[in-house]
């Protein structure tokens, strides 16, 4: 220090500890490259800029993502190297630089090389100590790939729906030609074994003749048992399956088939035993011509695979309980037969499957009888299993859940009336029979005549009309497709003329159809018919329909 004159006197010392600022300034250092490390190894395209859109620093991935020079851009301004920017995004800068945030899920631009780039993007302004605007910083995210990713999951989620459309609509077509093959081969079976029923039983046959007539009636039973097949095998396809179930005696449908396949294992010289446990519950609620379809296949098939020893088909309580614990009934078949080995005994209830390549060839069949019975077993709410040994014989077994419900309907009765020319006396009706085709309108009129109705005609719905309004008959079998109007607008007619006059007694109409399609079938019982009869019709069925008939009974859809 020093005197007033300027001399010097002594010296001053004075120190600081500057320890904490040089360490905050480090510290600093440290973390401006941290943060320049971070943003330049995130995994993210990021860019800061200073107010005049110059840059101050990216991300790594910025230049990847956007084709660039690494070095080449510090310093530089965007619009020097984009020099393409819509004024759209210049606006978006502006705006940002002004103090707004601004974000895009979904934005697009060209490439210099004509491609669509899609991204999303946010910009929002940095501050400086001092709070005043430094510039921006960009994140901006490419996602072309997963647009595109997810435009290829659209197009093939629309193909996957043409495709199930157009699967949908051949299903249709399909069952469509289904019904018209099937009304077109039933209506010229109806012909063939109707005649050769009636021949069979003609008097006064010569013998030969005799035996003819039975070899057409059998052939015809077996194509149009494989016509069946494989028209129950579509629908089961297409899902178009129902079910009627009445109460019914399960020991009479066992009965039933031993009695009707008996002529079978006589020829073949085999026994044929029935045994039913005595524990078994009598009565089911289910569909009965079904069970006897499967039954019929389960015993057909064991007479087929079986030369020598017995088949045997019964009846007792199912050991399990099925999957649903239903308590259930178990109809067995068991035969002395060849059996199936046993990597065979899965596939043979697959479809179209046959145990060995021999087995058609020298027994016939079509393969699809197992698989039709599963499936039908299973519909109706049980199960269907074989077990069998390969040269001492086979078992299948056919459970069925024991349900009847409170106060279910008893059984239809009976036909018990002999079939014969007095059957009208006991069932007198006046009877109005609708048929185009001149082959099956003789036939029913024989039929009906040698149950001793004098039936009246009509060929298509008009004359149906005249006729009714004419004679008033208390029975009409209406044939459904007829040229001029068809049988469901001539009972539509039928009805309304009934409902216009009340003394005009109500007509019991009842179907004639070679169509087995669900729909029409529905469609009956929607104009107005009570009843239908398939085509081929057989004597004991029309016998049975105008025993219905008289006692006022309808059938349901
Ligand atoms: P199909 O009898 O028309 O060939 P199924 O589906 O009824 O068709 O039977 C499939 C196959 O299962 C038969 O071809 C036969 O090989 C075998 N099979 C069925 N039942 C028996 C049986 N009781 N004994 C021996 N093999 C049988």
């Amino acid at each position: 220090y020093y005197g007033a004159d300027g001399e010097a006197l002594g010296l001053i010392g004075v120190s600081r500890n500057i320890t904490e600022r040089r360490r905050v300034s480090d510290e600093l250092k440290v973390s401006e490259t941290l943060l320049r490390q971070f943003i330049q190894h995130a995994p993210a395209a990021i860019a800061m800029l200073d107010t005049k859109m110059r840059y101050i620093q990216t991300s790594d991935r910025w230049i990847q993502d956007y084709h660039l020079a690494e070095g080449d851009i510090i310093g530089k301004s965007h619009y020097e190297i984009f020099p393409d920017v819509p004024q759209r995004w210049k606006d978006i800068h502006q705006r940002v630089l002004a103090g707004a945030v601004e974000r895009n899920d979904e934005d697009s631009f060209i490439r210099e090389d004509g491609n669509t780039e899609w991204l999303q993007w946010e910009a929002r302004p940095w501050l400086k100590a001092g709070g005043e605007i430094g510039g921006l910083i960009f994140f901006t995210k490419v996602i072309t790939e997963e647009r595109k990713r997810a435009d290829a999951l659209a197009d093939a989620l629309s193909l996957e729906k043409e495709l199930r459309e157009a699967a949908q609509a051949g299903n249709h077509a399909k069952n469509q030609f289904l019904a018209v093959m099937s009304h077109e081969i039933r209506t010229p079976m109806t012909g063939i074994l109707g005649f050769a029923e009636l021949l069979v039983a003609a008097p006064n046959l010569p013998e030969d003749c005799q035996s003819y007539a039975k070899t057409i009636a059998t052939s015809g039973e077996s194509l149009l048992r494989i016509l069946n097949d494989i028209l129950d095998f579509s629908r089961l396809e297409a899902g178009g399956l129902q079910i009627e179930k009445t109460r019914f005696s399960s020991r009479e449908i066992v009965r039933d088939i031993h009695t009707l396949l008996q002529p079978g294992t006589n020829d073949k010289h085999l026994e044929f035993h029935i045994a039913i446990d005595d524990a078994t519950p009598e009565f089911l609620w289910n569909d009965a011509g079904r069970i006897r379809q499967v039954l019929l296949n389960l015993t057909g098939n064991a007479i087929k695979f079986t030369t020598e020893g017995s088949i045997t088909i019964g009846l007792r309580p199912a050991k399990e309980a099925l999957e649903s614990g239903a308590v259930g009934v178990d109809f067995f078949v068991k035969d002395t037969g060849m059996g199936i080995p046993e990597n065979e005994i899965d596939h043979i209830f697959k479809p179209f499957v046959q145990a060995d390549s021999s087995i058609s060839r020298q027994y016939g069949g079509t393969g699809l009888g197992l698989a039709i019975s599963k499936h039908l077993a299973e519909f109706m709410g049980g199960k269907l299993t074989g077990r069998s040994e390969v040269g001492i014989g086979s078992e299948f077994i056919f459970t069925l859940p024991l349900s009847i419900p409170e106060g279910a309907l008893s059984a239809l009765p009976e036909a018990g009336t002999l079939m014969d020319k007095t059957f009208a006396g006991f069932h007198p009706l006046r009877i109005l029979l609708v048929e185009d085709d001149n082959v099956n309108r003789s036939l029913i009129l024989l039929m009906l005549r040698k149950l001793g109705y004098e039936a009246l005609v009509a060929k298509d719905g008009i004359e149906a009309v005249e006729v009714h309004s004419r004679e008033h008959p208390d029975f009409i079998f209406m044939d459904l497709h007829m040229p001029r109007m068809d049988g469901f607008e001539a009972t539509l007619a039928i009805r309304k003329n009934e409902a216009a006059d009340p003394t005009h007694p109500h007509a019991y109409i009842a179907a004639l159809t070679a169509n087995i399609v669900t729909e029409d079938r529905r469609r009956c019982f929607e104009v107005g018919m009570d009843s239908y009869m398939n085509k081929p019709i057989k004597r004991t069925l029309l016998a049975e329909t105008l025993i219905k008939a008289s006692n006022g009974q309808t059938v349901s859809p």
